[in-house]
């Protein structure tokens, strides 16, 4: 029997309603959250991505701004506007889009955000306070991955989980999610021997390479949850496939993401939670 569908497009504008219902009663206390994105002024896909999340968070209520980094942008300017940002109480959370231009130290720009602001849960300190088990923002597109498993009622305690990417953004913050819901879990990378043997051993696959429809139907145990993160551009098709192939992973799986309409949606959700959130955490501290 085919899987069925993990919908992260139905969840994210259901997660986006109740959001907008938590900002009219910030908003109700003159609280009105914001979020500000830094990104590459001149990377379509980074100003496409920004625009959609923005677009996002606008219909949920949440105001927003942007920051072009383009070639001639010091570092110093990016770094003493991540420090504004710090300083303004008006801003809820900073997004900072990967990849900024390459003369620009991204790390050293992540380092400089205020934690209390990081609602993407990329920066050292929200990393490290998810590998401490500790509370904080937890990275975006795994958090999304994780809220749903939870709303399809999928259990990890005791499965398998192999994650098969090791990215700071993607990979490694899933597979310590995962861990912390008590599966057991794999990490996967370039390296990796007989990937198709490891994944078989999977009760929950995680793809995160970047490689489209990498992963195949007959990689698959029977009734495995497939979590497709991948997102990719192949030329001379019209739409942007997954790093599993659907149509073979499909056939085999109990659950899988569709791509689109999976992770990506998911991603954006969490982001705008972690931005109310953050604006609910700023007024009972004010
Ligand atoms: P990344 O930083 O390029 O990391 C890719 C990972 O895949 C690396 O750890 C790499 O291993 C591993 N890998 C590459 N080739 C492999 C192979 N043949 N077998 C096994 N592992 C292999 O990418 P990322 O930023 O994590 O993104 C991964 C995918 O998710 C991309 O398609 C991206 O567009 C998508 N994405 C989606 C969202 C969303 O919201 N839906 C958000 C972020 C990213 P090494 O470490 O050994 O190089």
């Amino acid at each position: 029997m085919p899987a069925q569908l993990l919908d992260g497009k139905t969840l994210s504008n259901k997660i986006r309603e109740d959001l907008r219902l938590r900002v009219e009663a910030l908003r109700s206390r003159s609280c009105v959250p914001r979020i500000e994105a830094i990104v590459a002024a001149q990377d379509p896909a980074s100003l496409a991505y920004v625009r959609m999340k923005r677009s996002w968070a606008e219909k949920a209520g949440i105001e927003s701004g942007s920051f072009e980094v383009n070639d001639s942008t010091h570092q110093d300017a990016v770094l003493e506007h991540v420090w504004r940002l710090n300083q303004d109480a008006a801003v809820s959370g900073v997004l900072i889009q990967h990849p900024l231009p390459s003369h620009i130290d991204e790390e050293a720009c992540l380092e400089a955000l205020d934690p209390s602001k990081d609602v993407d849960g990329i920066t050292p300190t929200s990393l490290g306070r998810l590998t401490s088990g500790l509370p904080g923002f937890r990275c975006a597109t795994p958090m999304g991955i994780m809220m749903l498993l939870d709303h399809y009622g999928i259990e990890c305690q005791g499965k398998n989980a192999v994650v098969i990417g090791r990215s700071v953004i993607l990979g490694k913050p899933a597979a310590l999610m995962l861990l912390e819901k008590n599966a057991t879990v794999t990490i996967a990378h370039s390296k990796t021997a007989e990937l198709p043997a490891l994944v078989k051993t999977a009760d929950i696959v995680v793809a995160a390479v970047g490689r489209a429809e990498m992963v195949k139907g007959s990689w698959l145990k029977p009734g495995a949850v497939v979590i497709d993160a991948g997102y990719n551009k192949v030329e001379g098709r019209d739409k942007d496939v997954g790093d599993c192939e659907f149509e073979s992973c499909a056939q085999v799986a109990s659950w899988i993401t569709p791509v689109p309409g999976g992770v990506g949606p998911m991603t954006v959700a969490s982001l705008l939670e972690n931005t109310v959130r953050a604006a609910e955490v700023g007024l009972q501290g004010a």
